[in-house]
This record gives structure tokens, C-alpha cells and sequence, in this order.
């Protein structure tokens, strides 16, 4: 059976907004058809206007159960890590399970229809397994002794074979940041990426604490590194240039690369990561800021068609929820002079060729299956997002 939605605006991606468009879908989710006229008689009104489904380029799923746990804007990124350490593993199996089902189903309600997640374990196996979300695993590699480099990558090798081998998904390999890596376990994961390990995302410049680290291993990081009992003295990705520009050099096979949240990164350092490395694309993460160090990237640097912009949640350990929508509202709050099709574009078909999957997600074209999302509450003249708007996916069913 084919279900027929008409709004007063569909964003296809796909050409123009459509004003007063109808999309056809059967009932398998496939687009049938699409335009400004439709011959089916089964047709449903949808207030607001329609988008494609949701890509959530950055998420947790595993650390949904510290939710409301670790406190807001606490001595910084330091201060939040102290706190994630704290609570971490204080839920039980069964908790960290109903966490972690709960933020699934809300992630598919409210639109997004695939996720980049990180993971640490194989806790989050069983709900990508049975969930309707595509999932893109990065299983993520830490340790700052380079002697260990050599075992960490093995043993995340076999977590990334396991999520594929189990999951409809895909998986691969990733680093953690620059200042939780040796340059050894940095170089043996863009090895592995060159292989067969992509795409491929790491936690970019997120606060002064990792700056400071990075520099001359001082600063509030190094006393919580020192505090585990870490020997810090082997720690050798430091230099005097930015985290990210010491490190990409090392990751130039990683393709395409995702730089994850980019608080203090400069329009001039983006200048010459773009002359190093040809495939990058760059996520705000803006709530999880807001929540960890209170501070927003330069959202007006990414306001232009050259970079390629996504849009994460990060977890619900630094967010109040896993809401595409309201990152793209704290965006638009705090620059309201990004459009807002381009907002909608880094929310679904740049995350989309980022995972691989836009030949399936992030337009509205016949053949494809991008899920369809109703955001209402939106100013269809100006184009402009309504605080009080709410996404949800259309069910075609
Ligand atoms: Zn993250």
C-alpha cells in the first residue's frame, strides 16, 4: 500500500524546498514518488513541514544511564570526566539495558533514523541488534603508553568485528581525542582506517584542559591522569602546535575523518587542516558544550557550503537529551543568521555521506529510504525555527 504525505514545505535535499508538496512512500518506507501533485487517494496532511530523517553523527548510547548524573559546567572538561569516571559503572546491567532501550526509542521518535555511536564495549549490541536505527559503531581506542598500542588495537579490532559480524550496522576502529593517545596507538588505528577501518571520528579541541595537556602535560587533566595512578612521563603527543594540527599529520589515511566538537578551534586552523587532509567533516555537538564548559565552537566559521558540517548528540551523561532538533535550535538561538536548509542539511545527508549511507538516508528522492521527519512549529515564510518546535518521524505505516 502506498501512504501519501502533503506539507506546506518538503526539504528534499534534493533540488528547491517543494511548497505544497506531496511525497508518496510504500509501505516499506520507500520513496515512490515525489512532487507537486499526487494521483493517490490516501492522503494525510502534515502540519509543519518535512524533512528527511535525522543523522546523529555523535552519540553514546552506552552512557545513557547517566543521565542527570554527572553535574553541568563542573571545573570543565576535567571536572566532567572526573564525574563520568565516578558514575560510570555504578548501574547495574539491567539499568544500563533499560537506559540504554529508552534512549533508542527516543532518538527513533523524534526523527533521527542513524547514529554514529561510540562505544567502549559490547554493552549497546543487543538494542542496535533490535532497533529500527541504523547504527554506525566507532569502537574507540585510548592509552597514552605507546608500548600498549600494539594489544589496544587488537583487542578493538575484534569489539568492531563483533558489532559487524552482529549488528545489520557497520563498524570500525577510532581514536579517542589527542590527549588520551600515544602517537603509536594514533598511527596503528590511520593503519588500520587505510585497511579497512573507516570512517573514522575523534574528539577534537574541546577545552583549554586539553590544550594545556597537549602542550606540556600540565593543567587540570594532568592531575586527574596522575590521580588514576597513570604515568604520564610516556605520554608523547605533545607539541607546541594546536591538539589538532599535531595530530592529524598522523591520520591523513583516516578517511573521511570527523573532527567531534571543535569548541576552540580557529577559522585558521581549519585552513590548513583542509590543506592536510581532503576529507573532513566537521560535528557540533553544541548541547553537550553548553553542558561540560558552557562555551559554544565559532558556529560562524561553518556557515558556508565549503565545509561539511553534522550535527551529534554526544550521550545523556552531557546532554538533557539525544534531540537533533534541539541542537539545531541552540544553533539558531546563538546565530540566527545560518539558514535554516543548511541546518537541515548538516542534520541529515552530510551526516548521511559521511557514514556511507547516502545512497539510502538524508534526501527525499525516489528509490531511497531516508525516513521522513514532521517538524512543526516552523515560520514557513522566513524559514525559521520555533523554539517551541518538536520533530517526530512519520510513521508511513
Ligand atoms: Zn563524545
Amino acid at each position: 500500500m502506498i501512504r501519501t504525505f502533503k506539507a506546506d514545505l518538503i526539504i528534499t535535499n534534493d533540488g528547491p524546498p517543494l511548497r505544497n508538496g506531496y511525497v508518496d512512500v510504500n509501505s516499506e518506507g520507500v520513496i515512490v514518488s515525489i512532487g507537486e501533485e499526487s494521483s493517490s487517494s490516501n492522503i494525510t496532511e502534515v502540519s509543519g513541514i518535512i524533512t528527511p530523517g535525522f543523522v546523529n553523527s555523535h552519540c553514546h548510547l552506552e552512557l545513557s544511564h547517566l543521565k542527570g548524573k554527572v553535574k553541568e559546567r563542573t571545573d570543565g572538561m576535567s571536572g566532567f570526566i572526573k564525574g563520568l569516571f565516578a558514575e560510570r559503572f555504578s548501574s547495574s546491567d539491567e539499568e544500563m539495558a533499560q537506559a540504554m532501550f529508552l534512549a533508542d526509542k527516543e532518538m527513533h521518535d523524534e526523527g533521527i533514523v542513524a547514529v554514529g555511536d561510540i562505544s567502549n564495549f559490547d554493552i549497546s549490541l543487543p538494542i542496535k541488534q533490535k532497533s529500527s536505527i541504523y547504527y554506525h559503531t566507532f569502537v574507540e581506542v585510548v592509552g597514552q603508553d605507546p608500548s600498549k598500542a600494539d594489544d589496544i588495537l587488537e583487542k578493538a579490532m575484534l569489539l568492531r568485528d563483533e558489532y559487524i559480524f552482529n549488528t545489520k550496522g557497520s563498524a570500525s576502529v577510532v581514536p579517542h581525542a589527542p590527549y588520551s593517545m600515544s602517537r603509536a596507538l594514533i598511527s596503528a588505528v590511520n593503519k588500520e582506517a587505510f585497511h579497512k577501518s573507516r570512517p573514522v571520528s575523534i574528539h577534537m579541541q574541546e577545552s583549554d584542559d586539553e590544550f594545556l595537556f597537549c602542550k606540556d602535560k600540565s593543567g587540570p587533566l594532568s592531575e586527574f591522569f596522575l590521580g588514576l595512578g597513570l604515568n604520564i612521563r610516556v605520554f608523547d603527543n605533545i607539541s607546541d602546535a594546536c591538539p589538532m594540527l599535531n595530530t592529524l599529520p598522523l591520520l591523513t589515511d583516516c578517511k573521511p575523518l570527523m573532527m567531534v566538537h571543535n569548541t576552540l578551534t580557529t577559522a585558521a586552523q581549519i585552513d590548513i587542516a583542509t590543506a592536510l587532509h581532503n576529507d573532513l567533516y566537521w560535528c557540533l555537538c553544541p548541547n553537550a558544550n553548553n553542558y561540560i564548559t558552557g562555551r559554544l565552537p565559532h558556529l560562524c566559521i561553518y556557515n558556508n557550503d565549503e565545509l561539511k558540517v553534522t550535527v551529534g548528540t554526544d550521550s545523556l551523561a552531557s546532554n538533557h537529551r539525544l534531540s537533533i532538533l534541539d541542537e539545531l535550535k541552540t544553533i539558531a538561538a546563538a546565530h540566527p543568521e545560518i539558514p535554516f536548509e543548511r541546518l537541515i542539511k548538516w542534520a541529515t545527508i552530510n551526516g548521511a555521506e559521511f557514514l556511507g549511507i547516502d545512497k539510502k538516508f538524508g534526501k527525499i528522492k525516489a528509490g531511497m529510504t531516508p525516513g521522513l521527519v514532521q517538524i512543526d512549529n516552523v515560520n514557513i515564510e522566513n524559514l525559521v525555527l520555533n523554539g517551541e518546535g518538536k520533530s517526530k518521524l512519520i510513521n508511513w505505516l
